[in-house]
């Protein structure tokens, strides 16, 4: 598996680089698109979910990531900024923590933040590769993450083994297989057992991924009859053209095609439940942005709106109108793609 953008010195693990690259011109034009269906702009609601990216650290280095995650990161959130996250889920109304990453887990403060979010009573989701459980100091994880109630979401782009191992590295199928049968025995996407198990889907290529319900259907039966494996939901999700995703469609040709096709299949009826309305996202060092991918092109939240969660604020957050750009047709095309899944 290919090392990180930032290992190889490559120009587009500079955020303003891959700012550039969605600028061309030559790209269709998000918020004139919106205007032209009759749309408004995009703003917030409110803050349903908080969703925390807690480093860019990760045992695993995907083809397609958008954050250019991998063993040679080191952002790192600290201590004090998830005492920030926890202080902020004491004192306002926000149900959900979605943890994310990277793996998450490999976080020093990952568990005092699970802890410490379901003493409060909220939900939280847990975004896990898998191959972490794999990890000998991560041993006991996924007794801890059942013990906790926590909801995992997990990557796996193909119930076979070498589309997956293409996309998430050599031999990643098959310690996804032992993580997911583990999760199993504990309970996990069994029914009536309130574990939950989500998976989810995202295409090999330049291409929108297929209907969620019918691919649903395909994936629970290949991972059951093949490999005895069982989950609640898949989501299907689309490739944003950030990170190294954006870099295999400048290095293979397909990136403007990719806009294109990202463009033309634009859907208005995805837009009113575009994430970023209910999703707040929070940088390793407590930075606040409309989403993840936002995050990861260093894309700040429109002026006047308090930049940091120290000084989280749902009342001047809701309304804000919400910073996209050209890579928003990833979100708003096909069926809608979300970090739950289709839209529409
Ligand atoms: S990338 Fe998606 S979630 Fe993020 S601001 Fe754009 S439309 Fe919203």
């Amino acid at each position: 598996m290919a090392a990180t953008l930032t290992a190889r010195g490559n120009p587009l693990a500079a955020p303003a680089e891959q700012r550039r690259a969605l600028a061309d011109p030559a790209v269709p034009n998000f918020a004139d698109r919106l205007k032209a269906a009759g749309l408004p702009p995009v703003t917030a609601v409110r803050v349903d979910i908080l969703q925390v990216n807690v480093g860019r650290v990760c045992n695993q280095t995907c083809r397609h990531c958008h954050v250019d995650a991998g063993p040679d990161r080191r952002e790192a959130m600290a201590r004090d900024t998830v005492g920030h996250c926890l202080r902020v889920l004491r004192e306002f109304d926000v149900p959900t923590l979605d943890i994310t990453g990277g793996a998450p887990e490999l976080n020093p403060h990952f568990r005092e933040l699970v802890r410490g979010a379901r003493a409060l009573g909220r939900r939280v989701i847990d975004r896990c590769n898998l191959t972490v459980l794999e990890i000998p100091a991560q041993a006991d994880l996924a007794e801890f993450l059942a013990a906790q109630r926590v909801e995992i979401v997990a990557s796996l782009p193909s119930f076979e083994a070498d589309r997956t191992d293409a996309q998430r590295g050599d031999g990643v199928f098959e310690r996804s297989l032992r993580g997911l049968r583990r999760l199993n025995a504990l309970g996990y996407g069994r029914p009536d057992s309130g574990l939950i198990l989500n998976l989810v889907y995202n295409p090999a290529g330049a291409f929108l991924p297929p209907a969620q319900g019918e691919l649903e259907i395909q994936f629970k039966r290949e991972l059951r009859e093949r490999w005895a494996v069982e989950f609640n939901r898949l989501f299907a999700l689309a490739n944003l053209p950030i990170g190294r995703f954006l870099e295999f469609l400048l290095a293979t040709g397909n990136y403007e095609g990719y806009m294109e096709r990202l463009a033309n299949a634009f859907n208005p009826a995805a837009v009113p439940g575009l994430m970023c309305r209910t999703l707040l996202s929070v940088g390793w060092d407590g930075t606040l942005y409309d989403c993840d991918f936002n995050q990861m092109l260093d894309w700040p939240l429109v002026e006047g709106v308090p930049p940091h969660l120290r000084d989280f604020n749902p009342a001047r957050l809701a309304g804000r109108r919400v910073a996209v750009g050209n890579h928003c047709f990833g979100c708003a095309a096909g069926n809608g793609s979300s970090c739950g899944g289709s839209l529409t």
